[in-house]
């Protein structure tokens, strides 16, 4: 049955060597898009073998990044399946049966040769110029019983696998790549168990993703030239060879590999710097994939319902922070008040340790109003902290910007204009809004002066810098009484 056929089965299958990175986070979204939108099933596997570089820490550094993500898993750790155990070191003993079945059933054989003969034999044939440098087929043809007697007598031997003499090339059918084509000669006679009783990477995750009956092996493009080895273990092991996708690389702005030097780098770095998950995911899934090469912003359902390998790119995809932060936005704006606060506003502050002072009163409405005030400035959560800190200061202790005193006090008429307001605002009992903004707007007039003129010492003396949301909703947030306070003060430092 070819891969096509069978129900669609994708998995992620992180190395628990270190966190996820943006790049295992896109192969991660798409395996979960495909799967979503061809009804079929999403695994998690965690790639532990590497003993010296897997850790349980970074597994679960993995987990929680793929909750954050919102990437629900069908089959895994934690939700269980019945095609388990999900993680490879518990699965050693699958590996073993697998590599000894192909022995017995002559597609693959015990090696003995020491590492010293294989160099010594690497050595001879460069020597000869030879064009072909690797293994040289010692054991190849060793007589099974004997073999077999060798290993039970405890001599040291690895497991190769026996390509057939008949192979002609590889062909790779990747939906990303086309058909790419691949010399089954240079593949060699490659080790599947190393002596030390481990097996390679080639070899354990093509007896899992032929166990897992995985129809379509979405990844990353550093892995397209060992496919063809992966290919020879599932045609040694009679299974059905699965789709290919080979995803592009994810670089940064100057067209490396993306590294830490282009900032960060993991999930976690992206969700404590403040990003939404709902923007992060649909900023991933763009690095490669588009639906109709337009839309910018494109819902978790709409990626769960519209995702297709035929529209991914095989050109390298450009890590782009401006457009991460531009789609983080759009979510942001896209909010409701009552949600901004909710999800963004609220939690920013009090992990920022902004608490009410005075008796400031923070209810539902006030909370309402500085969302509606702050969302369309907010690019990314934390945005709101520094714009809200000045509602979060005793009046004494409000902290003003030099270059806006400089700019916007220290200027003749300024006195003028905060004397007029005062005045104006003494006398108003319905603090809105509006009602604060009907009360200023006649001043510039009276005074004679331009609006910045009469305006701006207002905003300056209420928040300490010269750039705030709009003056009536800056007031009415930071209430009557500190708003006249803050202007008697600042009447000192006005000309
Ligand atoms: N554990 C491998 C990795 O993280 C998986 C590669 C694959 O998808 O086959 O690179």
């Amino acid at each position: 049955m070819s891969s096509t056929e069978r129900p669609v089965r994708v998995r992620f299958a992180p190395s628990p060597t270190g966190k996820l990175h943006v790049g295992g986070a896109r192969t991660a979204i798409y395996n979960w898009a495909f799967a979503r939108a061809t009804g079929g099933t999403f695994i998690l596997r965690i790639d532990d073998t590497d003993p010296t570089r897997s850790t349980e820490e970074n597994t679960q550094v993995i987990l929680r990044a793929m909750r954050w993500l919102g990437l629900d898993w069908d089959e895994g750790p934690e939700v269980g399946g019945d095609f388990g155990p999900y993680f490879q070191t518990e699965r050693l003993s699958n590996y073993r049966a697998a590599a000894e079945r192909m022995v017995a059933e002559g597609n693959a054989y015990y090696c003995f040769c020491s590492p010293e003969k294989l160099a010594a034999d690497r050595e001879a044939a460069q020597a000869r110029k030879d064009t072909f440098q690797g293994y040289q087929g010692t054991c190849r043809h060793l007589d099974p019983a004997e073999a077999q007697a060798r290993v039970d007598a405890g001599e040291p031997y690895t497991i190769r696998i026996k390509v057939p003499d008949d192979r002609g090339d590889v062909i790779v059918h990747d939906a990303v790549h086309g058909d790419v084509v691949f010399n089954a000669k240079e593949l060699d006679d490659f080790i599947i168990f190393r002596s030390d009783g481990t097996p390679t990477y080639n070899f354990a995750t093509v007896v899992d993703d032929a166990e897992m009956g995985i129809t379509h092996i979405i990844r990353g493009d550093d892995h397209l030239s060992n496919t063809p080895r992966q290919v020879m273990v599932y045609e040694a092991l009679g299974a059905p060879v699965p789709t290919f996708a080979h995803i592009s690389m994810i670089l940064g702005a100057d067209g490396k590999k993306l590294s830490k030097r282009h900032g960060a780098t993991s999930v976690e770095e992206y969700r404590d710097a403040g990003y939404l998950s709902d923007a992060f995911v649909n900023y991933l899934a763009l690095l490669g994939w588009a639906p109709d090469g337009e839309s910018t912003v494109i819902s978790r359902e709409r990626l769960a319902s519209e995702f297709s390998l035929d529209h991914v790119s095989k050109n390298p995809a450009i890590m782009d922070p401006k457009k991460l932060d531009f789609i983080n936005g759009e979510y942001l704006h896209a909010m409701s008040d009552r949600e901004f606060a909710d999800e963004v506003l609220i939690p920013e502050l009090h992990s920022h340790d902004l608490e009410p002072v005075g008796e400031c009163l923070h209810d539902e409405a006030w909370y309402d109003l500085l969302a509606a005030a702050l969302k369309p400035r907010t690019t990314l959560g934390p945005d709101v902290v520094a714009q809200a800190a000045f509602l979060y200061e005793d009046d004494a202790d409000l902290e003003y910007d030099e270059k806006a005193v400089k700019k916007w006090l220290a200027k003749a008429g300024a006195a003028d204009a905060l004397d007029a307001s005062a005045k104006a605002l003494t006398a108003l009992d319905d603090w809105s809004p509006a009602a604060i903004e009907a009360a200023l707007d006649p001043l510039p007039e009276q005074l004679g002066m331009g609006k910045g003129k009469v305006f701006q010492p207002i905003r300056v003396a209420v928040t300490g810098s010269a750039a705030s949301p709009g003056i009536g909703e800056t007031l009415a947030l930071a209430g009557k009484e500190h708003v006249l306070a803050r202007i008697a003060r600042a009447k000192e430092l006005a000309q």
